[in-house]
């Protein structure tokens, strides 16, 4: 006899194109029958749960391939001020820290993330000036929308040990006309001593923090998760991965999580990786893999291009590391047997992307990907026509946030220019090449909700429904979308065998939406929430 039974007339196999009406029938953490035109009550006993959902679909829980979790985690508590993500400009930004601040006197330093220049009519990047008028007693630090540069004041500055004789050897720290450093740190080396602030927290408030996070994930059907920090494996990071190891012990965990830490810091041996993936190996923990960033992002031009920026003649921006350092990090990443992930923006950070993966390919036998390697490279913004068949070729999986192109798509516009444009978040092109994709939101970048993301990459079009970019045609379909989201994210992971479909004996990772999202108009997608959320065979969030 069935623990659960959730019946209906729309279950979304994520095997087929449509759903159908029927039951899926789960016993303990399994799901034991997917059922057409059979309501299961041969499997109904005195303990078993029936849940009737009529016209609302249910389907696999979606796989957020990229988030950054400990991030995410502080996003989501109060310690830390996103309402500046409406900000309209830094003088609006600075009044809503400064509320915060005044409101949150117990706070040793003010937090905030989700400011966006892009939001700001593209106005200069923002500096300490106006933070140190409004908070000057306090280390404040904001970070950045799309998290490559944080704006801090004078007193975090000094906090972090940052004056006019700081340098960095990749990102900036701009200096002002006196030859102090502005208030900008930006990408991930200027950030290295801000940006811990903002991930670590006293033991209690981290767990409170983390109880608060795991149940807006299960509240959005999200049932699996990738952590991209991508953190350097030390003992600040092993404290953060064991506080969700102690959760797991705990039965806490509600969703899946699997690690993937700082690439460019793996040694010779991969030992500490190693050690990693031993301790960090449950059903619902798991260090995976790992990470790197082969450029920044074009808003601030730290995006790298194969062309100059068409509103910055002559500059390229940088790639973040040496090609040599990547390579040879990537091959004894991929000898041990752990898949890298590139974050890659620009058209020539893509290029390298797949340059790396096909000469360590190459250097370990991998050809085709015929070791099964889930190497990926992330968000690909911007592409050149020549790449796009590589990716099914290398067997290197493209993880994009369809979401992101109704930020910033005419700001990207004016970045690249019309042209380049044209292959922009090029979903329709990727997948028709034969491209595997997962789907993800980059949270904090933009908000955990899947069906704004299932939306953007169904339309094209932004949340009021007007169209963004300039290339409508690389929309893909519901029936793709929702495959990608789910399987294609767990394929991430190399869990496609157990997870990412509804099919007799695969994990119970299920869900339930409050609308048959093949049966509505599409904008009302937007709307769509999840009323159900099922997890390893557990209930972990019911709509009241
Ligand atoms: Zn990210």
């Amino acid at each position: 006899m069935a623990d659960i039974i959730l019946r209906g007339n729309a279950v979304f196999t994520g095997l087929e194109d449509r759903p159908f009406k029927g039951a899926v029938v789960i016993s303990g953490n399994k799901i034991e029958k997917v059922l057409r035109d059979d309501d299961g009550s041969a499997y109904i006993g005195p303990k078993t749960k029936v849940t009737e959902c009529g016209d609302k679909l249910i389907m696999p829980g979606f796989i957020d391939a990229h988030v950054h979790f400990f991030m995410g985690s502080a996003a989501s508590s109060p310690h830390v001020c996103m309402d500046i993500s409406r900000s309209v400009s830094e003088a609006d930004c600075v009044r809503i820290i400064k509320e915060f601040a005044d409101q949150h006197p117990e706070e040793e330093r003010i937090l905030g993330m989700g400011w966006f220049p892009a939001f700001w009519n593209d106005a200069p990047l923002p500096t300490k000036k106006s933070l140190d008028a409004a908070i000057p007693d306090r280390p404040v630090y904001l970070l950045c929308a799309d998290a490559h540069s944080i704006w801090t004041n004078s007193k975090g500055l000094e906090e972090c040990g940052i004056d006019k004789n700081t340098e960095v050897s990749s990102g900036d720290i701009p200096k002002g006309e006196d030859g102090e450093p502005n208030g900008m740190l930006i990408e991930l080396e200027a950030m290295a001593d801000a940006l811990p602030k903002l991930l670590h927290f006293p033991k209690e408030t981290a767990r409170e923090m983390l109880r608060g996070f795991l149940a807006e994930i299960a509240e959005n059907g999200i049932t699996g998760i990738c952590d991209m920090s991508p953190n350097i494996l030390n003992d600040d990071t092993l404290a953060l991965y064991d506080d969700l190891l102690e959760a797991d012990t705990a039965g806490l965990l509600s969703v899946r999580v699997h690690l993937y830490s700082d690439l460019i810091t793996i040694d010779a041996d991969a030992k500490k990786e190693k050690e990693a993936a031993r301790r960090y190996c449950s059903p619902m923990l798991r260090y995976t893999g790992l990470k790197s960033f082969v450029d920044g992002v074009t808003s601030t031009y730290t995006g790298f291009l194969l062309e100059p920026y068409a509103d910055r003649p002559e500059f390229l921006g940088d790639p973040n590391y040496p090609k040599e350092d990547l390579e040879r990090c990537t091959r004894i990443a991929n000898e041990a047997g752990f898949p890298v992930r590139f974050h890659c923006i620009g058209d020539a950070a893509v290029r390298w992307g797949l340059d790396i993966f096909e000469t360590t390919n190459a250097a370990i036998g991998n050809k085709g990907n015929a070791r099964g390697l889930r190497n990926t490279l992330e968000h690909v913004e911007t592409l050149h026509a020549d790449d796009v068949p590589r990716f099914a070729k290398l067997g290197v999986i493209v993880s994009p946030q369809p979401y992101h192109l109704t930020l910033d798509a005419n700001e990207k516009i004016v970045r690249v220019g019309p042209e380049r444009s044209r292959l922009e978040w090029p979903l329709r092109t990727l997948l028709d090449s034969g491209a595997q994709m997962a789907f993800s939101t980059d949270y904090p970048v933009v908000g955990l909700n899947p069906f704004r993301n299932i939306y953007a990459a169904i339309t094209r079009r932004d949340d009021e429904g007007k169209p963004t970019g300039i290339n409508p045609d690389e929309k893909i379909t519901l029936s793709e979308t929702l495959k990608i989201y789910t399987l294609g994210s767990a394929r991430v992971y190399g869990r496609e065998a157990e997870l990412g479909t509804l099919e007799e004996g695969k994990l119970a990772d299920v869900i339930v939406v409050d609308r048959n999202l093949f049966e509505i108009p599409e904008f009302e997608i937007n709307s769509c929430r999840v009323e159900k959320t099922i997890c390893n065979g557990k209930e972990v969030f019911t709509r009241a």
